[in-house]
């Protein structure tokens, strides 16, 4: 049956993004956990406009590998909510800082999963645009979910232009800085192909590859880099799979990266699962 909000006691703040807050929540009767992610009605347009971009995308989605939405709560010009599945592990960010960066296995298995999910997604025409350790939720059986779909698109036409500047720059593709020199906004399911590579770069590496531990982001730097500088590349002592794992995401140009469905028949993947190839 559906779920009132009135039926949810609030036990903590999870975390804020920016617009909203995640809580955890219990339900009375259950006492199950959820986590119950609220905007209030005095927040800017924009952010309430992602919120129900997010929730449209959620409506949609029914795949172990996305986060599930439980319920949606909606007043025309008031409190947006929206109940979901509670991840006890918290965001990938999160699990780096608590338990330091992961092994080459440890990331096929997160790799394996977080490729399923945006096969789903792209197969269902949804390009994410905001994939970065933060999205990425972790349970305590280490299944990882996609989730925050804010800034996500949904392509109606094939060739459809996603070229606007939404997201987490530091993980955004150079085609979406400069679409003629990087093969074009064509592929733009290609852009969470680029953010994969660098997310799973940083899980292995514990500091975001374009930076030197420790280095501040500079915004105009950090797109130079992208733009114009070599993609960052695994260190010495790698596995040759992981090596071209990472080389095949981290094309700069769009054309030449390999789509979500390839690359989980890539060696990588499938040397350290249960591949389904
Ligand atoms: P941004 O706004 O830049 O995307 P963010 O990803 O941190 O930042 P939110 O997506 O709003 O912001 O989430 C805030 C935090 O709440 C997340 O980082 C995560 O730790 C936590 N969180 C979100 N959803 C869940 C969930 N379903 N289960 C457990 N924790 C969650
Ligand atoms: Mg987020």
């Amino acid at each position: 049956g559906t779920i009132a909000l009135s039926d949810l006691d609030k036990l903590q703040v999870l975390g804020h993004g920016n617009g909203g807050t995640v809580y955890k929540v219990r339900h009375k009767r259950t006492e199950k956990l959820f986590a119950l992610k609220v905007v209030h009605g005095d927040t800017d347009p924009i952010v309430r406009r992602q919120v129900f971009r997010e929730m449209e995308i959620l409506r949609r989605t029914d795949s172990p590998y996305i986060v599930q939405c439980h319920g949606i709560y909606e007043k025309p010009y008031g409190d947006i909510a929206i109940l979901m599945e509670y991840m006890d592990y918290g965001a990938l960010d999160t699990l780096l800082k608590k338990t330091g960066t992961f092994s080459e296995s440890e990331l096929a298995q997160v790799t394996s999963q977080i490729l399923k999910g945006l096969s789903y997604l792209h197969a269902h025409k949804i390009i994410h645009r905001d994939i970065k350790p933060s999205n990425l939720l972790v349970n305590k059986t280490m299944q990882v979910k996609i989730s925050d779909f804010g800034v996500s698109k949904i392509m109606c036409r094939t060739l459809d232009a996603c070229n606007s500047y939404v997201g987490t720059c530091a993980y955004m593709s150079p085609e979406r800085f400069d679409p003629d020199t990087y093969g074009g906004n064509y592929n733009g399911y290609a852009g969470d192909i680029w953010s994969l590579g660098l997310t799973l770069l940083e899980l292995y590496l514990g500091h975001f590859p374009f930076l030197q531990p420790g280095q501040r982001p500079d915004w105009a730097t950090l797109m130079c880099a992208i733009c114009f500088g070599d993609p960052p590349s695994v260190p010495d002592g790698v596995s040759d799979e992981f090596r071209s794992f990472i080389e095949c995401c981290l094309q700069k140009d769009s054309s030449k990266r390999w789509s979500a469905s390839q690359l989980l028949t890539h060696p990588f993947v499938c040397k350290h699962s249960r591949c389904d190839c």
